[in-house]
């Protein structure tokens, strides 16, 4: 039975295991995020970091699938390599080539990725309701940008460059999104008047590059003057909250999505995928900023 409550969900035989498999994790907010989550509504569900090798990947998700598991989260480095062990994969985590969630029902696994629909679910908390009609701009092509590319792809935005120091990636990644159906997506170059130039047409521009993470947090992947007024600025990268891009993007009068919206809206989708019901953000943004 489930019932609203502060006080920790007891673990008994009834409880439900999710989890989070990936190594190292030392630095994952998930599991704090999750069991708050399941706490607060109640619900007897308990979230455990899972470290495990490469070697054992496939041993590990072929046991976690006979046990009292809804579920897990994938994280680095086993996103790709857990799709060989799945039964299913989601369309849209198969055009992305990387799964994040995988949910467990009658010992049957299927793969989601929920990155991109959590960073358009944070665009949307942020006030940017939809990409339909956009013009989007991604710094970056791996991992984050595939997802968010795929994602806003798949949601209708016009037009989608890519813009990456290795600019095969770019290309790659580009080309990958266009197979998808709609040719809406483009390649540039990093250099300073190509970005300028595409940046007048832009409507939102995402930094998915590690640049600016903790300890650069002084570091930005664009120079200061290349940042325009009219741009809705993300950075998906969360420690620190106000990365440098996002402080000289908020002195234009940009605005501006942080990344922490991102790591709480792909939480909360995962959260439903596994439990059927809404998650509580608000709780969950709490558990990671308290
Ligand atoms: P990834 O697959 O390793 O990709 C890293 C990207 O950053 C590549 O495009 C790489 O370019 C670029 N890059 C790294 N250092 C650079 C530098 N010095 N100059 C220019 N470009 C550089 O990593 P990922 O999984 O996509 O994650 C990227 C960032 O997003 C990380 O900071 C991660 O913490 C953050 N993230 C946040 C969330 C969230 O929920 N908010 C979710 C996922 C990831 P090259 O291709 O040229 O190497």
């Amino acid at each position: 039975m489930s019932t609203s409550t502060d006080r920790p969900t007891p673990i008994d035989t009834r409880t439900k295991l999710v989890g989070l498999l990936g190594r190292p994790l030392g630095h994952s907010f998930s599991p704090a995020m999750h069991n708050r989550a399941f706490q607060t509504l109640g619900l007897n569900y308990c979230y455990l970091p899972i470290e495990v090798t490469a070697e054992d990947l496939a041993t590990v998700a072929a046991g976690i699938a006979k046990m009292n598991f809804a579920g897990y989260n994938v994280t680095i480095p086993h996103k790709i390599r857990i799709m060989d062990c799945l039964d299913t994969i989601d369309p849209l985590a198969q055009a992305i080539g990387a799964v994040n969630t995988v949910t467990i029902r009658n010992g049957r696994t299927t793969g989601y990725n929920t990155d991109g629909i959590g960073f358009a679910h944070s665009l949307e908390a942020a006030g940017e309701p939809s990409v339909k009609n956009k013009s989007v701009l991604i710094l970056g092509a791996g991992g984050a940008a595939r997802a968010i590319a795929m994602t806003l792809a798949d949601q209708g935005a016009t037009r989608i460059v890519i813009c990456n120091r290795t600019e095969s990636k770019a290309c790659d990644l580009s080309r990958d999104v266009n197979r998808q159906g709609r040719e809406c997506a483009t390649a540039i170059p990093m250099d300073a008047a190509t970005m300028a130039k595409a940046l007048r047409e832009t409507d939102i521009l995402i930094n998915t590059t590690s640049i600016g993470m903790h300890p650069q947090d002084q570091q930005s992947p664009i120079a200061n003057h290349l940042i325009q007024s009219h741009l809705v600025v993300c950075d998906i990268v969360y420690n620190p909250p106000l990365t440098h891009l996002l402080k000289m993007a908020q002195e234009k009068g940009c605005r501006i999505v942080r990344g922490i919206g991102m790591l709480v809206y792909q939480g909360a989708a995962s959260f439903q995928l596994w439990t059927g019901r809404d998650a509580p953000v608000d709780i969950m943004r709490r558990a990671i900023r308290p």
